[in-house]
């Protein structure tokens, strides 16, 4: 049975995190938007409140919560900032998921747990100049040298990939195999040596207040103990990451729209035309109605998928189609945000506009808008089916912690 209800103890959740927003990230968003300045203590602050390893299991770290809960978290983050928002879906979603569903018991100890625990930052590095949508195109080599591997080839538009301590590499053993040669690789920045090195992707469109970098790989060392699965199986570890990712994207998208709907709510009551107030005028009650009606479809879809990942069952279908439908409404929600504010809404700095940059990014990250329609239409046309997902992260209540 699905409850759409939130329990007493999510809605306290949601209201430390819209405490959080309004205390933490409200008074600098617009200046850190503006000088594209990423705040450096933004994870430390998220890993006060358990952010980090929200849905991990407490004996590995985690806060031994649920997938709605990180949707929550990834929503009331939005809200306020998308930077945040993608700060925490990359780390949670993209990064520690694929370590806890395809980790050894071992790396989940060793690798998962600090993540979890929000003393260190992870990040994913799929993308690479000539291989975006086509992951089949990637060209990072893996080297297997006694017991350690060396990776050569260059990252780009890695989220956090400055300033992540743990990089969860696609690199690939053998280019002639396709899929089957792709590898993942938990590359530790303190283990790599010279060989890898990172810089800011500077003067984006939108999200500059999060750190999107270019990742250098010139012969960057990992232990082979650090190999995440087995050599041939990183195209399935990267897709379960995405999976999970989306997901974040699509809880997130339903905060913007939130944010629209509330901004232009507020300013329609408050902006007098003609001697009314413009919330009278139907075209604008259009803009305002669309918005009301893609946040419930929205909060419907992200949360459908979270209760599907509750369940233990795979989500991809249903995190594809909420990340599709909430981005694309989200952004278009943000136009018509900026719309009802007029002139107002056009300045550089104004929320709406801030908006409608930020959510651009949601259109084109994790699987683009035509990736996602593709992949819409092949579950209906019956060419693709999801398979059991593997290990799935236990639903709330998880077992407690660890005994000593
Ligand atoms: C702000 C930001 C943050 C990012 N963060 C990360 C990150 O943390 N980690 C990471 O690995 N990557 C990250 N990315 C990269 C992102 O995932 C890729 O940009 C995305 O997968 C698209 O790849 P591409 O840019 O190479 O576009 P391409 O794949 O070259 O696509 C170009 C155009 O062709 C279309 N297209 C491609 N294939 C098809 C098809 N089969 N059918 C129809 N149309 C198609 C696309 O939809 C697009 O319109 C980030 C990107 C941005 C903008």
């Amino acid at each position: 049975m699905i409850d759409l209800d939130l329990t007493a103890e999510q809605r306290q959740f949601q209201e430390m995190l819209r405490e959080f927003g309004a205390r933490e990230l409200a008074p600098e968003v617009a200046r850190r938007d503006r000088d594209s300045d990423p705040d450096p203590e933004l994870f430390a602050k998220l890993a006060q409140l358990g952010l980090p390893g929200v849905c991990v299991p407490q004996r590995y770290g985690g806060a031994g919560l649920d997938w709605l809960a990180l949707g929550i978290a990834c929503e009331e983050l939005e809200y306020v900032d998308a930077s945040c928002r993608t700060a925490l879906s990359v780390h949670a979603g993209l990064c520690l998921t694929g370590i806890y569903q395809w980790g050894t018991e071992d790396q989940r100890q060793r690798l998962l747990r600090p993540l979890a625990e929000g003393t260190r930052q992870g990040c994913f590095a799929l993308t690479e100049p000539d291989a975006g949508s086509d992951v089949r195109a990637l060209r990072t080599r893996a080297h297997k040298e006694g017991d350690l591997y060396r990776l050569r080839g260059q990252k780009v538009w890695i989220s956090m990939g400055d300033r992540a301590d743990l990089l969860l590499v696609f690199a690939t053993v053998d280019p002639e195999l396709g899929t089957r040669g792709i590898t993942a690789f938990a590359v530790d920045r303190d283990l790599a040596g010279p060989g890898l090195r990172s810089e800011p992707i500077k003067h984006k469109y939108g999200l500059r207040a999060s750190d999107t970098a270019v990742v250098y790989l010139d012969d960057a060392m990992v232990p082979a103990a650090n190999r995440i699965g087995e050599e041939g199986e990183g195209f399935k570890v990267a897709m379960s990451c995405l999976d999970s990712g989306r997901y974040c994207v699509a809880s997130g998208a339903a905060g913007t729209i939130r944010a629209c709907l509330d901004m232009s709510v507020a300013y329609a009551h408050q902006r007098q035309v003609q001697g009314q107030e413009i919330g009278r005028f139907q075209l604008v009650q259009q803009m305002i109605a669309g918005m009301a009606r893609d946040y419930d479809i929205a909060r419907l879809l992200w949360m459908r998928a979270g209760w599907a990942k509750n369940q233990g069952r795979r989500s991809s279908r249903e995190s594809a189609l909420a990340k599709w439908v909430n981005s694309e409404r989200a952004n278009r929600c943000a136009d018509d945000a900026l719309q009802v504010q007029g002139a107002t809404g056009f300045s550089e700095e104004s929320p709406a506009a801030r908006y409608l940059r930020n959510s651009r990014a949601t259109l084109i990250y994790e699987g683009t808008r035509e990736v996602q329609t593709q992949l819409a239409a092949e579950y209906a046309l019956g060419y693709r089916e999801d398979r059991p997902v593997r290990c799935p992260l236990p639903a709330w209540p998880d077992e407690g912690p660890a005994s000593p």
